[in-house]
């Protein structure tokens, strides 16, 4: 098979490895792809928002099965060029992929559904809007409807903040993705991400994670992107899982296939739980990134033929063979990430890292120059270990962070303390 992965991130760097690990693969092309990518695969400069342009690369490429990574080229309706081409593709339709594109869409499916979910209001007005915060009292979520690169949610534990929230978005801070806003309930309970591949009627669980959004140890400070994760997520037990399945995943999957909106991809849903109750938070599209390395690392090889039994609709075949383990990933970030940072700095040390089936060191931000790797954004590594504890995943991780000479970088030494 000849295959090509879009997106240029740690996510990308763990796809594009499991499926190197798959003998399947003749040939992979990433695009764009970043420094760490080009180690293992080709990469192309190609627009991946562009059905056409990602059609018209496959064509020329031979290219037999496309795997999508981040949610924009979805929401663009590459999949769709890509299915209307007739080329196997891993990844929701658009119409599918206002699942995370659109927060109200997703209450709307959930209430049809009757998925358990905080209660929740849709406005366009922001009296309206403020005379629901008024009638309700904080906490309170106030969230921008549309794609907001996860910054159009505001948790408001007292009111004013709620409102000046509302003021935010309908003032345009968000753009075009705040001119709707949903207000939700505030949710109490630990939160965890779960993974489910979805081939338009079928579903079947390929993971769970939690990560720690917070730049600061003890989960502190600014919110990030994701400074690491872990996999198994202890809170989301057997018994929660196959609950969030029965109660929320399954049945709204059922609403979009009955709507004629099949969903086919990987479904992230963000739960939380509550005594041994999941509620759905979210959902997104894509995989997570950084959980999607602690998937992969997990999943290994066999991560590609469960994205193809997923893209040909064939998962009732599918089973996930897991070894009883445990992963986990360390960011390393720029120094002053998430606020501004420097771009440009060496990272020493990579080459001297083992690369083995349960030790990678995935690239976010990272560029070659000189012979050398630099740093070209705020997430840049993804130090990544699987063990038989989360303990032992965790010392390994950590001990190929102390091998990594970047000055000008820094990690979270405390990913993973809730579950050690
Ligand atoms: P979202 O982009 O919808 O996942 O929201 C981002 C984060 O805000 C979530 O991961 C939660 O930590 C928090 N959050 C969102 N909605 C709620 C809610 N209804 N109650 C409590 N926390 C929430």
């Amino acid at each position: 098979m000849n295959i090509l992965i879009l997106g240029s991130g740690g996510r990308e760097h763990a796809l594009a490895w499991a499926v190197m690990q798959n003998p399947k693969c003749d040939k992979l092309i990433v695009a764009p792809g970043n420094a760490g990518i080009a180690q293992i695969a080709d990469c192309a400069s190609l627009d991946i928002l562009s059905g056409a342009a990602v059609v018209n690369f496959c064509e020329e490429n031979a290219i037999d099965f496309v795997i999508v990574g981040p949610e924009a080229p979805l929401a663009e309706g590459v999949a769709d060029r890509l299915r209307d081409a007739g080329i196997l593709v891993f990844g929701p339709s658009a119409a599918a992929a206002k699942l995370e594109a659109s927060k109200s869409f997703t209450k709307e499916i959930c209430d049809a559904a009757n998925a358990p979910t905080a209660g929740y209001g849709h406005f366009t007005d922001a009296d309206a809007a403020k005379a629901h915060i008024r009638a309700n009292g904080a906490p309170i979520v106030v969230k921008a409807d549309g794609l907001a690169a996860g910054k159009g949610v505001i948790v408001a534990m007292d009111e004013q903040t709620a409102l000046d929230a509302i003021d935010d978005m309908f003032g345009g801070e968000f753009g075009a993705a705040g001119a709707e806003v949903v207000i939700e309930e505030f949710m109490e309970g630990e939160e965890a991400s779960y993974f489910i591949l979805v081939d338009g009627e079928d579903c079947l669980a390929i993971g769970t994670a939690q990560d720690h959004k917070r730049v600061g140890e003890g989960d502190t400070g600014l919110n990030t992107g994701g400074m690491g994760a872990y996999s198994p997520a202890p809170v989301l037990s057997d018994e929660i899982a196959e609950k969030a399945m029965n109660e929320i995943i399954k049945p709204t999957m059922k609403v979009m296939a009955d709507r004629g909106m099949p969903y086919q991809g990987v479904l992230y849903a963000g739960l939380m739980i509550k005594d041994g109750q999941p509620r759905l938070v979210e959902y997104n599209v894509r995989f997570g990134d950084p959980e999607c390395q602690v998937l992969m690392l997990r999943l290994g090889a066999q991560a590609l033929d469960l994205m193809q039994a997923c893209a040909e609709g064939r998962l009732t075949e599918a089973q996930v063979n897991w070894a009883d383990d445990h992963a986990m990933t360390v960011v390393m970030a720029a120094k002053g990430y998430p606020g501004a940072y420097e771009k440009g700095s060496v990272i020493s040390g990579l080459d001297a890292l083992p690369e083995t089936s349960t030790e990678m060191c995935f690239h976010a931000g990272t560029g070659a120059k000189d012979g050398q790797i630099i740093a070209t954004g705020g997430r840049v590594l993804n130090v990544t270990a699987r063990g038989a504890s989360l303990k032992e995943a965790a010392d390994r991780a950590y001990a190929m962070v102390d091998q990594i000479d970047w000055p000008e970088g820094f990690c979270r030494r405390d990913i993973g303390w809730r579950a050690l």
